[in-house]
């Protein structure tokens, strides 16, 4: 398996270029990992981020990588990106890849394959609350005049229900049928199922849904942040349209 895994439902359009980063690195701290805010030294996780994009094709200043905040704020990626706060990530331009960062949180890769609009997601159980996914996918809709039916959308591997255990707050945040309590004021939660639910309410077709239904907390192959806690680091989800080529 590698370093990466491929969605497979953009695999039948060769201009999308979507993968997800996995932990490998077996003996360096924190793997191979993505993030400069855990305390992974700043060199080793650029020369990360270099080899994912070169291995996708796309050369590092054209990685766009936000400062997740758990909220539901959606920004427009081109040549003038500049980092700042947010959680999803949309373009229609080439030459872009989009990255979303994750150790647990669910990553969204979202394409229309003849429109040539990508945007990536991240939706914790505080950005599903929120249903950052659901505004992001309006937000298309609305801005390029695409149709959900068109989309094309891969919901990743994060903490799966078999061991995402929340409290009664988090829990009662959301209809009572995505949790199953396990003992008092304890719940496993399957914010994946939440994350699928948006997606089908704002009219996505169920047949163009890819779920990665690994568990990112007892898969080892994934980075975790409720398994190694400060020893975790960070996987990319990144999608992007490679640039035309001018033959
Ligand atoms: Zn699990």
């Amino acid at each position: 398996m590698g370093l990466l895994i491929k969605p497979n439902i953009f695999k039948p359009y060769p201009q999308l270029v979507a993968a997800m980063s996995l932990r490998g690195g077996k003996g360096e701290a924190f793997g191979f990992n993505m993030s400069t805010a855990v305390g992974d030294r700043e060199e080793q996780v650029l020369a990360n981020r270099q080899h994912l994009a070169a291995r996708l094709g796309f050369s590092l200043d054209r990685l766009a990588v936000q400062h997740q905040v758990h909220g539901d704020r959606v920004v427009y990626v081109d040549e003038n990106y500049q980092l700042g706060d947010s959680d999803a990530l949309y373009t229609n331009k080439t030459g872009h890849l989009l990255a979303v960062s994750v150790a647990d949180c669910v990553p969204i890769l979202i394409a229309d394959p003849d429109r040539n609009v990508v945007a990536g997601v991240h939706s914790g159980w505080r950005g599903s609350v929120q249903n950052i996914v659901g505004k992001t996918l309006a937000l298309l809709k609305d801005v390029y005049t695409l149709s959900a039916e068109n989309l094309l959308v891969w919901v990743g591997p994060s903490a799966g229900q078999c061991c995402y255990e929340v409290g009664a707050d988090v829990a009662g945040a959301f209809d009572s049928k995505h949790s199953r309590g396990i003992s008092d004021g304890k719940y496993l939660f399957d914010n994946r199922g939440v994350v699928v639910e948006q997606l089908l309410a704002e009219d996505v077709l169920p047949e163009r849904i890819e779920v990665d239904l690994r568990c990112t907390i007892c898969d080892t192959r994934f980075q975790s942040y409720r398994r190694e806690r400060e020893r975790s680091g960070r996987m990319f989800a990144v999608i992007g349209v490679k640039e035309e080529s001018l033959d």
